[in-house]
């Protein structure tokens, strides 16, 4: 199962760093090389790399499901018990009344439906989210997952858009895809950390940026995946920080970049495939 495609990694503990920008510049100097490159977004709650390239999400290759508790009420006796058990707090009854669901909070884990001692709960299958692909240039496709909004639980749109890029890829014969994770540590960011070879995490020369990159870079050691260390803007700044960072968990610094204005016009005109170089 794609197991000559390299699989890589592009993430970073604090949101607005400029992760989604390295990520489609790696993909482009990939390009250059002559690699075929499949660039996956998987920041489902909030992908933008289409944004950054003037792609539109038309086409619609994969969707991800979730299944919700739905009431039978000529079943339910009132008795309260999924009530009772529900870790989310996403099951509310009034007394004496039929209990209410509350999607918002529910992660379907189905606790309910097992536990309900007279089987009035039934699973219902309901789209979590969609998977578009973008054909962006002969050997380059961007597969971007959607997550619908308000999903209390996203890791599993995550894992269905990197099973179906990595389905697409090796259906293409890609020799790269690249996971352009969401900014964090939590779950979503884990599922789509899982399985790749190296994790190019991106900073900024700021008290922020040093901490954060301190959370990812253990994350990303915790999961045996070799880390290497992107400073954007890093001519802004004190990188004092950083440099404690970088000593502490002994990883590399794979490229400073500076700060471009030219760079900035093309991120904010999704431009940025002009750079071939960076
Ligand atoms: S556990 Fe079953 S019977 Fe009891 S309140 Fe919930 S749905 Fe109704
Ligand atoms: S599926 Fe799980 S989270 Fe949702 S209401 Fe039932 S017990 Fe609560």
């Amino acid at each position: 199962m794609a197991d000559n495609i390299k699989k890589i990694a592009i993430t970073g503990g604090k949101g607005g760093t400029g992760k989604s920008t390295v990520a489609v510049l790696m993909a482009n100097q990939f390009i250059q090389a002559g690699k075929k490159v499949v660039l996956v977004d998987c920041d489902v709650e909030c992908p933008n790399d289409h944004l950054l390239i003037s792609q539109p999400l038309d086409k619609i290759i994969a969707k991800s499901y979730i299944s919700f508790p739905k009431l039978d009420k000529s079943k339910c006796t009132k008795c309260g018990l999924c009530v009772k058990k529900c870790r989310e707090n996403a099951i509310f009854q009034k007394p004496g009344d039929y209990p209410i669901f509350l999607k918002d909070l529910c992660n379907g884990c189905g606790l309910c439906w097992n536990i309900c001692p007279v089987g009035a709960i039934k699973p219902e299958k309901e789209v979590s989210g969609k998977i578009f692909l973008s054909q962006v240039k002969d050997d380059f496709w961007l597969v971007t997952g959607q997550a619908r909004s308000g999903l209390e639980e996203t890791g599993p749109v995550v894992a269905e858009t990197k099973k179906a890029a990595l389905k697409f890829a090796q259906d293409k014969g890609a020799d790269i895809v690249l996971f352009d994770t969401a900014a964090g540590i939590h779950c979503p960011v884990i599922n789509a950390l899982m399985d790749t070879a190296i994790a190019y995490c991106v900073t900024e020369p700021t008290p922020m940026g040093a901490y954060d990159l301190a959370l990812i870079l253990d994350l990303v050691k915790k999961l045996g995946i070799e880390p290497r260390i992107i400073i954007n803007q890093a001519d802004l700044g004190d990188q004092a920080m950083i440099q404690a960072v970088i000593e502490r968990f002994n990883v590399p610094v794979e490229k400073e970049i500076p700060y471009s204005k030219a760079l900035m016009q093309a991120y904010s005109q999704g431009q940025l495939l002009r750079f071939k170089d960076f």
